[in-house]
């Protein structure tokens, strides 16, 4: 997940790393507020896309009092920048910058390790930096199990050629930033430009961080910082439910437990639908091992809720949760639903207690619903019916 410039500040002053205020507003009149909070004085408007080279592309304004901060937020605000439109402003203290220099700490996958990128030549886009003067960027290699210490700390703000006047600042700067990279379980942390303002401070003035999702569970306040909004809603309700689903092109709702099987049902109805007018799977939805009434219900809300999806096929392989289970969900499910379920349902259940499953299914007779016996059979059903 990659944060706005903001949540970075907020994340990097939370850790000692030396930030100047930050405020974020959505409206001209939040950013005169904002600029008010800060003093006052001269501060920087600044475009809160998830995307580089705002600068250059006018989303960074100086401004040098609250009417004119408003004004240039009212410019920035619903700006396109690169494809992102920017629905937020951050209003920062503004810098006296003296020099402006580059840092980076990453996930090195290919060679499984952390690497350090550092410069003194920050403030431009650090891949044209990489290309053009590669001498420039210093890339060091971080060993996981020692992270950066003092000692690696000194190697990388030599390696980059730091003046000796700010060696020892900016390497107690790089230290506090791996604390962030390694407290948060970042994937990437990148300062770009990291400054000695004119009175000789360093200052991270532009952060970029992207945490590593897979350690989430271990950070309850990460979540905080997702941004619903720009997600597929119908994502964003898979998630709320902790469904596994991802949303994709076609017409057949896919429904099926364990990922191995969803995965081939895809397959499978894919090739179905080449026989009926070229349909294909609406979506991927893993609802795991407890497919209860409740889990079945909020997994065909998502997927009624797709209008692209003319039919679905549900296709469950009974282990530990047995046929009559699924079966009873099903059934929970469609009552649950009521008039929401509208689509066609194709039913193809295998495995622990089939025939209890079927006879459920069978004595409800819902009008909705259609049995089928083979996962094939299911599917080319469920792929007519999503062409009829
Ligand atoms: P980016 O273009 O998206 O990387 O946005 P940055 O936050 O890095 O800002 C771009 C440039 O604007 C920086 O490299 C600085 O030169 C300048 N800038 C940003 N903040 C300030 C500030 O507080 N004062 C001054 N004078 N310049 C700033
Ligand atoms: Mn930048």
């Amino acid at each position: 997940m990659d944060l706005f410039e903001y949540q970075a500040r907020d994340i990097f002053e939370k850790h000692g790393v030396p930030v100047l205020g930050g405020v974020v507003a959505t409206t001209p009149e939040e950013a005169r507020e904002g600029a008010e909070k800060l003093g006052g004085g001269t501060v920087v408007v600044k475009a809160q896309v998830k995307t580089g080279g705002r600068g250059k592309a006018g989303g960074v304004k100086l401004a040098h009092s609250p009417e004119e901060t408003a004004e240039k937020a009212e410019q920035i605000l619903g700006m396109d920048i690169k494809g992102h439109t920017v629905h937020r402003v951050m209003i920062a203290q503004g810098a006296k910058i003296a020099e402006e220099y580059y840092f980076s700490v990453l996930l090195d996958r290919s060679n499984r390790n952390y690497l350090a990128m550092c410069s003194v030549e920050g403030g431009m886009e650090i891949e044209q930096l990489a290309v053009e003067r590669p001498e420039a960027l210093a890339r060091i290699a971080v060993d996981p199990a020692v992270g950066i210490d003092a000692a690696k700390a000194d190697e990388i703000v030599t390696a980059a050629g730091f003046a000796d006047d700010v060696k020892a600042s900016v390497a107690e700067v790089i230290q506090q930033l791996w604390t962030v990279f390694k407290q948060e379980d970042a994937t990437l942390v990148e300062v770009n430009p990291l400054v000695k303002t004119e009175d000789g401070s360093i200052v991270a003035l532009d952060g970029k961080v992207t945490l590593d999702e897979n350690a989430s569970f271990r950070h309850p306040d990460h979540e905080a910082l997702e941004d619903k909004a720009a997600a597929d809603p119908l994502e964003a309700k898979a998630k709320e439910n902790d469904l596994n689903y991802v949303k994709l092109d076609g017409e057949v709702g896919i429904i099926g437990n364990g990922a191995g099987l969803v995965m081939s049902t895809l397959d499978v109805v894919a090739y179905a639908g080449e026989a009926h007018g070229g349909v294909k799977p609406a979506n991927f939805l893993d609802i795991g091992g407890g497919a209860n009434a409740a889990v079945m219900a909020a997994g065909l809300d998502v997927i009624l809720g797709d209008e692209q999806v003319k039919a679905v096929f549900v296709n469950v392989f009974g282990g530990i949760t047995a046929c009559d289970e699924v079966a009873n969900g099903i059934v929970g499910a469609l009552d649950l639903l009521g008039d929401h379920a509208t689509k066609p349902l194709v039913v193809r259940l295998d495995g622990n207690n089939v025939e209890l499953g079927r006879q459920i299914l069978t004595e409800r007779n819902h009008p909705l619903v259609t049995l089928a016996d083979t996962m094939d059979g299911g599917a080319d059903k469920a792929a007519e019916l999503a062409n009829a």
